[in-house]
């Protein structure tokens, strides 16, 4: 049997796509056929022009819906006003850095709430939509953060490992079903973000744009490159697949090598 991917006719919610990676990931799925939600917390004209872009460039159904993935009941919210999750992307996350013992209470209470909580309550909605449809897929972008740790980032780390695990539950409930949950772990990926840090760390470390990136940003990722957004769609896009039926319940690490050392 020869497989192919095509997702037309499936619909796909991805949390925090307006930026960076969920919004790579939204592209890939719509060019694989998928209709498109995207999300985020804000309300602007252009989170919604990206909806439209999408569509237009893609024939693809799209359109944005503004939840903010730190509150549950707008995490479930989104889910309900989606109406069909055939394919949920659990992308949202945020980031903050300190040592434990100063690490701010809010800032905890955020990262747990956005980079983890929130794929509890998107999945205990989206997941009767699934068994009702006959197919689902569960994606959750967690980290290579998500299988080692760093210092300094305890909120993150924490989320990120609870997230996997919380993905091999959702994997053992749904093993039975066509439905899959896994959880894609990247290393360094190169989003606006990222790229916005280069020219600063450049002036204060007085180094050239391919030393920071070598030896300051990517000291972990043995590759010496960042991944892409477009890698992490395609990979969504192959869990998504035929293929990958029988892949549940495990993590993918698109990390250039970082989890092998
Ligand atoms: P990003 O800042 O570009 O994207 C984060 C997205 O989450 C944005 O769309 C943002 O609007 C959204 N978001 C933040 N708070 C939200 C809230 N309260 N409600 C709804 N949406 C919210 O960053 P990114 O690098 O694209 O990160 C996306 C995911 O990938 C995160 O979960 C992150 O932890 C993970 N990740 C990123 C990297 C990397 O190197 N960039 C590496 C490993 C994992």
């Amino acid at each position: 049997m020869a497989f192919t991917v095509s997702l037309t006719g499936k619909t796909a919610v991805i949390t925090g796509s307006n930026s960076g990676i969920g919004l790579g990931i939204a592209w890939e799925l719509a060019r694989a056929g998928a209709n498109i939600v995207l999300n985020s917390f804000t309300d602007r004209k252009e989170d919604h022009a990206l909806a439209d872009q999408i569509s237009e460039e893609t024939g693809v159904k799209a359109r944005y819906i503004q939840a903010d993935m730190s509150k549950g009941d707008e995490c479930r919210g989104l889910i309900e006003k989606a109406g069909v999750c055939d394919i949920l992307v659990n992308n949202a996350g945020i980031q903050h850095v300190a040592p434990i013992d100063q690490f701010p209470v809010n800032k905890w209470d955020a990262i747990i709430a956005i980079n983890m909580n929130s794929a509890f309550h998107t999945t205990a909605v989206a997941l009767p939509l699934m068994r009702a449809a006959g197919w689902g897929r569960v994606i959750n972008i967690a980290s290579a953060h998500g299988l080692t740790a760093s210092p300094y980032k305890a909120a993150y780390i924490a989320a990120k490992h609870g997230v996997v695990g919380m993905t091999k539950t959702v994997a053992l409930e749904t093993a039975q079903e066509p439905i899959t949950a896994n959880a894609i772990c990247p290393g360094y990926v190169l989003t606006p973000l990222v790229e916005a840090q280069i020219p600063d760390t450049m002036k204060e470390y007085d180094m050239s744009r391919e030393d920071v990136v070598k030896n300051v940003m990517l000291t972990r990722q043995p590759s010496k490159e960042f991944a892409t957004v477009e890698q992490m769609g395609g990979t969504t896009v192959y869990l998504c697949s035929d293929a990958a039926a029988q892949i549940t319940g495990t993590t993918i690490s698109v990390d250039g090598g970082w989890t092998a050392l």
